[in-house]
């Protein structure tokens, strides 16, 4: 049995076996205690030694912090504190020792000397609360969908396409490492099979295709980019849900998005209640009371311009001085959320000069129907738009942006035959697992973060 099991069961004095590292032993001359964890929740079982039954001195020197052991024995009411039950143990078995040197010894360590040991890290409260969290999300995410109907897609990895045109992609070789170092005249952009091709920057030009086919889909994948930034809030490697829906507008988007984002939180509210509490207790007082409220309170909702009217008011306090036309920065993302409406906001009809070329233009001209959701302490975490589904207006942007239309022929063609409004967004998985559980920096919400230099294994 694993431990959360146990913990929920009641103690009958009946036998048990459960195995699991340990996290302390604590030993006196007539008993010992050893907390032990399986990663299947956050708390340790307590296992209870006396000395007259357990008599192998080796194996309870052996028993130290970091070991793999089993313990058998009798699963008995707690007389402690804090835990229903407890083992009393009448066998304990070494199945790895731990020499002094494992770097996990202290209770806490700062995420950065974590960092450092990202392939020991799982073992700490913190991360495996993490790791946890993530599962569960995920699972609420695909639930979420399947229950609305959508259809799982997965779109392509290895790809041609640039479809946000921000220049951020990571070329894909067939070429062998040794050959990047000589001057042997290959053109590397075109070597996949003598092709160019990448790795995905985001599914959505894939997922367009499908909705305009089989209704709502979504995908929920890897992204790369070639992000060659330092930030809290930027990984070269990370994982976006994006949903896209046939017969639909801008408002649709915006009432999605937001059913969406409340559905997930309040799923990991109800499923992951002891990491939540953690995370609250440990990593940022008041997170459970935040995201209650977020998850039943209406989000805000405002045009660029009036957000822009807003930051223009408090224009001294920002790095980047804010006009109408600015892509907004993280601290203008973060003020919106946190100082002005105190809550996620919605931001629409941003200029198109900002926006990506796929973006339904408005009547005004000069605004496209896309729309960011912001969170308090992140900035953007959801980016989606209203896609241009006129065929003229289309090629015109594409001509504009001084695009080649040959490269988007299969993209023009779902204007061409049978054109619907559709629309979408993508959420930023680890963003999103930042604002649920506080953490500070998004290399700390994924198991392995790719950031520049960092791709140790
Ligand atoms: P930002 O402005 O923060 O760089 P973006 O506008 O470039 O984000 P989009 O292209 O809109 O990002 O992608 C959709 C979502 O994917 C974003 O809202 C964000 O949550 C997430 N995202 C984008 N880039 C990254 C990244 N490098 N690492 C982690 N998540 C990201
Ligand atoms: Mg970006
Ligand atoms: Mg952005
Ligand atoms: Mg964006």
């Amino acid at each position: 049995m694993r431990i959360k099991q146990i913990l929920q069961t009641k103690a009958e004095e009946q036998k048990i076996s459960v195995k699991g590292w340990v996290r302390t032993n604590r030993d006196s001359k007539a008993n010992a205690f050893i907390a032990i964890n399986d990663g299947s929740c956050m708390s340790n079982l307590q296992v209870f030694v006396d000395k007259e039954i357990v008599t192998d001195q080796d194996v309870l020197r052996r028993a130290a912090t970091g070991a793999s052991i089993e313990v058998k024995g009798i699963l008995v009411e707690s007389p402690g504190q804090g835990q229903s039950v407890e083992v009393r143990a009448e066998e304990i078995i070494i199945i790895g020792d731990c020499p002094e040197d494992y770097p996990l010894q202290k209770k806490r360590h700062s995420n950065e000397f974590l960092r450092e040991i990202g392939h020991l890290r799982g073992r700490t409260n913190t991360f495996g609360a993490v790791v946890r969290v993530r599962s569960a999300m995920a699972f609420a995410i695909h639930k979420f969908f399947q229950e609305r109907g959508f259809v799982n897609l997965h779109t392509p990895i290895i790809t041609a396409s640039d479809a946000e045109g921000a220049g951020e992609m990571f070329q894909v070789t067939t070429l062998p490492f040794e050959s990047f170092n000589s001057q042997n005249g290959i053109d590397y952009s075109r070597d996949f099979f003598g092709k160019k091709a990448s790795l995905t920057v985001s599914g959505q030009l894939s997922a367009e295709t499908y909705a305009t086919a089989v209704g709502d889909v979504y995908t929920f994948g890897p992204t790369f980019r070639a992000e060659n930034s330092n930030t809290t809030r930027h990984l070269a490697e990370f994982w976006m849900v994006e949903p896209e829906m046939a017969f639909c507008d801008i408002n649709g988007d915006m009432d999605l998005a937001e059913e969406f984002l409340k559905y997930i939180i309040s799923y990991v509210l109800e499923n992951c209640a002891e990491d939540m509490e953690f995370f609250n207790k440990w990593v940022c007082k008041g997170i459970l009371d935040q995201l209650r409220g977020v998850a039943s309170a209406d989000f805000a909702r405002v045009t660029y311009t009036e957000a822009i009217a807003e930051l223009e008011k408090a224009n001294a306090k920002f790095e980047f001085p804010v006009s109408w036309g600015i892509d907004l920065a993280s601290e203008h993302e973060r003020y919106l959320s946190e100082e002005v409406y105190k809550r996620p906001v919605i931001v629409y009809n941003y200029p198109k000069e900002i926006k990506a070329f796929y973006m339904k233009l408005n009547e005004d001209g000069k605004t496209v129907r896309a729309m960011d959701v912001l969170a308090p302490g992140i900035g953007e975490i959801i980016g989606g738009s209203e896609r241009e589904d006129s065929y003229e207006t289309l090629i015109a942007r594409i001509d504009e942006l001084g695009l080649n239309r040959e490269d988007y022929d299969w993209y023009l063609d779902l204007r061409k035959y049978g054109t619907v409004p559709h629309a979408g967004f993508g959420l930023g998985f680890e963003r999103m697992i930042q604002y649920v559980t506080g953490m500070a920096n998004i290399r700390d919400v994924i198991p392995y973060a790719r950031t520049p230099k960092n791709c140790n294994f």
